[in-house]
């Protein structure tokens, strides 16, 4: 997914629940993200200020959680953490993996005034 889709994804499920709470104003979202996105915090922040100029979410802080990555080797079945982007199973050496956790990017909570 394009960054600025997915922080536009983000955006509208925090107004959804702020509005399901009958909040007048976001002050604050707590984001997950894996360590295999390769977005930046800074320019997640500045794509949702940019997004969320006039909407009630405008001024929300961004607090982004970093999910570990964990793949899975589809030859031996050991699970491992990927070094520095580098997916090659520390058990039996084989190339490429299914990946398990890294790929995320959500919004966990939202908090409104
Ligand atoms: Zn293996």
């Amino acid at each position: 997914m394009r960054e600025r889709e997915a922080v536009q994804t983000i955006l509208e499920k925090a107004i959804q629940q702020a509005n399901a709470k009958k909040a007048g104003h976001i002050t604050r979202l707590q984001l997950a993200m894996g360590e295999l996105v390769d977005y930046t915090s800074e320019s997640i922040q500045s794509r949702f200020d940019e997004l969320s100029r006039g909407t009630i979410a405008d001024g929300a802080k961004l607090e982004i959680r970093l999910v570990r990555a964990e793949v899975q080797c589809m030859a031996c079945f050991t699970k491992y953490h990927p070094n520095e982007g580098d997916i090659v199973c520390p058990n039996c050496g084989a190339m490429g993996a299914k990946i398990l956790t890294g790929e995320e990017f959500f919004l966990e909570s939202t908090e409104t005034d």
